[in-house]
């Protein structure tokens, strides 16, 4: 029987093989009752395959699927709510898990879809999806990557996906990492694959593919992120809010130097990603309380103009973000509908990428 603590890690190229033949030696959930629900809880944050870093890898999935089904366990779903503004059955489809699913006769639910739950926790109301908190089981399947306001996210933060629309709205108001650590008192994890083979080291929503060549399992999620964590560089001095939160409302260990087993460490890859381009964000970026995908847009545009050689004529502040939706006018450029008391204004919720790049290039042309 396995303590809690451990950390499995296992290197090469092949997703499926590699996540069978660890789970065949980990053996989780070996005294479960075949009929039992067990989620699968992916990261598809929006449309976009696995190798853009964006998402967690289909290739993953199907080998975790034919694992339990092998041992008759006949209650598989996979559950997710893609991030504000998109659709989680594009999601699906775009992700190759509609395909997966008829392949192995797997449910799909969408949790933005579901009937919702009010629960009180830490004093703080969140709904969340009920179908996610109706299982026996739930297998936390996350993409490592960097992420723009949590800095690291993995399966801590993978839970949003399990909370509706609106709430992912109010986490940003409400403070984004006790609001992660909270929520993941209401769903537990029982275990934790995360898909350490093509990640993104610079945005939550890929771009910059990583090839990291690598699966992370293990049963503690604080210390999984943690040792994730620490594998992009974070140290326990500065390691991300959400994690020391989750640490501090006794849900995991936080990594300090256990033991990490490791399987093929023949094929182990050295990370390497660019520079994360924080100095830059903070020059042109003034964002309060911003939902993900409306900082993300921004990031991008920004990166693009940068590209262009455009970005140094940009005179005004970008803002936006929920926080600027109480403030009488404010100087600068707003983006989104919560900045629309900004002296310019783009509205939208998430606005498009292409239409703030286009937005701001007019602003640049018109000396702003
Ligand atoms: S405009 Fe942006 S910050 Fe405001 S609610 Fe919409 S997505 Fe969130």
């Amino acid at each position: 029987m396995l303590r809690d603590n451990k950390l499995y890690v296992s290197y090469g190229e092949f997703p499926k093989e590699i996540i069978k033949d660890m789970l065949t030696e980990i053996k989780p959930f070996a005294n479960l009752g075949l009929d039992k629900r067990i989620a699968l809880k992916p990261n598809l944050v929006l449309p976009k395959i696995s190798e853009s870093g964006a998402t967690t890898s289909p290739e993953l999935v199907s080998g975790i699927i034919e694992h339990f089904q092998e041992r008759g366990f006949k209650n598989l779903a996979i559950m997710e709510s893609s991030w504000l503004g998109a659709r989680t059955e594009e999601s699906f489809d775009e992700c190759g898990f509609t395909k997966l699913s008829r392949k192995y006769n797997v449910p799909l639910i969408d949790l933005e879809k579901d009937r919702i739950k009010k629960v009180t926790v830490e004093k703080q109301k969140i709904d969340v999806a009920e179908s996610i908190l109706e299982v026996e089981k739930l297998i936390n399947i996350p993409v490592l990557k960097a992420h723009c306001q949590t800095q690291v996210t993995c399966s801590l933060k993978n839970l949003k996906g399990c909370i509706p629309d609106k709430e992912k709205r109010n986490f940003h108001t409400k403070g984004l990492d006790r609001s992660i650590a909270i929520l993941n008192k209401v769903v537990p994890t029982d275990l934790v694959i995360v898909d350490g083979f093509i990640g993104d080291l610079t945005f939550e929503e890929g771009g910059n593919p990583v090839n990291m060549g690598r699966i992370i399992m293990g049963y503690d999620r604080v210390l999984v992120d943690s040792y994730c964590s620490h594998l992009l560089g974070y140290t326990s001095e500065d390691l991300p809010e959400h994690i020391i939160k989750a640490s501090k409302l006794n849900l995991g260990d936080l990594y300090d130097n256990h033991k990490v087993f490791e399987k093929n460490a023949e094929d182990k890859k050295v990370i390497q990603s660019d520079e994360l381009p924080m100095e830059f964000l903070e020059k042109y970026l003034k964002s309060y309380k911003a939902c993900s995908p409306c900082e993300a847009t921004v990031v991008h545009a920004l990166m693009r103009l940068r590209d262009e050689g455009l970005l140094e004529r940009l005179e005004k502040p970008i803002l936006l973000g929920q926080g600027y939706q109480h403030l009488k006018e404010f100087y600068g450029i707003g983006i989104g509908k919560c900045a629309s008391r900004a002296s310019k204004h783009l509205p939208g919720c998430p606005p498009r990428t292409d239409l703030v790049v286009r937005y701001l290039k007019d602003q640049i042309e018109n000396k702003n």
